[in-house]
């Protein structure tokens, strides 16, 4: 162990540490340092050690969309752990680390609109907004106002225009850039009415995600209509588009993809999109199994999936 001081407080940075237990998915071997940052000076501290070991750094929110590799991960995994949320009228500011679901509590509290559909989704509001996470048609991007980021030498506030949001997308995933917080604007709603959408969106999440089960969410992107060709479009039952995108386990259950297994993973029999570790799950089985599928559904439909999960 490493206690690295900064003018705050000390930060602790330490060796060789387990990784499994810091994803949903439960996989992983170990990380070379870790650490977790609170506030800039202890982020721009462990910054500062890996520069000076001349090692990586990778960031880590909540862990709910990553697969770690089996073996050592080389260099520093930051866990950003920077907390703090504060409401003004209709608007939310919060720190990277707190949770998506402390976030829409709030929000729905005070009968603020636009994240309720969001509801049952894990991870943190930082993790979110790189990653643009939504469901049922709507995303976290419809109501950020501005993000806060540490760009490597300072902080400053990204407008959502420079977010550069897409479906899952966002620059914040192709920059080395740190989110430290972010400014969400939300419209009126009606708090009961609220709450009871996302009472309900909750309960039929759980039916899919049962408590306990070792995944990452959904594993591949659905394709947007938008970006396939009329050849791919033919094939396609278009009964089962939603929301101008073809859901990617619509195409994975076309190539026979529930209940196939390698090694400790498998894919629910219930969803094709869903890749589960019974336990003993390695990296190698997740990216067999998504190289298998991937081959299928491009032979099959003319698609190329891609990973909405993150490898490190
Ligand atoms: C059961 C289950 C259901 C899910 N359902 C959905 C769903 O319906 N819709 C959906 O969109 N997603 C879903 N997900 C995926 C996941 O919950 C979201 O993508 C979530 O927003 C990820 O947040 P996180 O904090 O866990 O990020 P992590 O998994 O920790 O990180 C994801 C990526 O973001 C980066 N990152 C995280 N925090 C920061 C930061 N502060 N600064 C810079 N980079 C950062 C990481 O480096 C990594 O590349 C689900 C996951 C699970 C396990």
């Amino acid at each position: 162990m490493i206690a690295s001081t900064t003018k705050a407080n000390t930060m602790t940075i330490r060796k060789n540490v387990p990784l499994s237990p810091l994803s949903t998915f439960r996989i992983g071997g170990r990380v070379e340092y870790f650490c977790e940052v609170r506030r800039l000076e202890e982020l721009s501290e462990a910054v500062r050690f890996a520069r000076a070991k001349k090692i990586p750094y990778r960031i880590l929110g909540g862990g709910s969309n990553v697969v770690f590799p089996d073996g050592k991960l080389k260099g520093l995994l930051i866990k950003v752990s920077v907390g703090g949320i504060k409401r003004e009228k209709n608007r939310i500011t919060a720190g990277a680390a707190v949770l998506l679901a402390d976030v829409i509590r709030t929000s729905i509290r005070a009968g603020l609109k636009g994240l309720e559909t969001l509801s049952g989704i894990p991870g943190t509001v930082g993790g979110a907004v790189v990653g643009n996470a939504g469901a049922y048609g709507h995303s976290i991007s419809e109501v950020v106002e501005r993000v806060k980021i540490w760009d490597g030498k300072k902080t400053r506030e990204l407008s959502k225009k420079e977010c550069q949001f897409g479906y899952r997308e966002s620059i914040l995933k192709h920059k080395p850039y740190v989110v430290l917080g972010t400014t969400l604007k939300f419209r009126k709603g009606d708090a009961k009415k609220l709450g009871k959408i996302s009472k309900r969106i909750i309960k039929t999440r759980e039916r899919k995600y049962k408590p306990g089960i070792k995944c990452p969410g959904s594993f591949f992107k659905n394709v947007l209509v938008k970006n396939v060709s009329k050849k791919t479009l033919s094939k396609i039952d278009k009964s089962r588009i939603i929301e101008g995108k073809i859901p990617a386990g619509y195409l994975l259950e076309a190539v026979g993809a529930k209940g196939m297994r390698s090694g400790g993973i498998y894919i629910a029999d219930f969803h094709g999109n869903l890749f589960v570790n019974s336990g003993r799950g390695k990296a190698e089985d997740v990216k067999k199994l998504s190289r298998i599928l991937k081959n299928k559904v491009w032979r099959r439909f003319g698609v190329r999936l891609e990973e909405e999960v993150r490898y490190f």
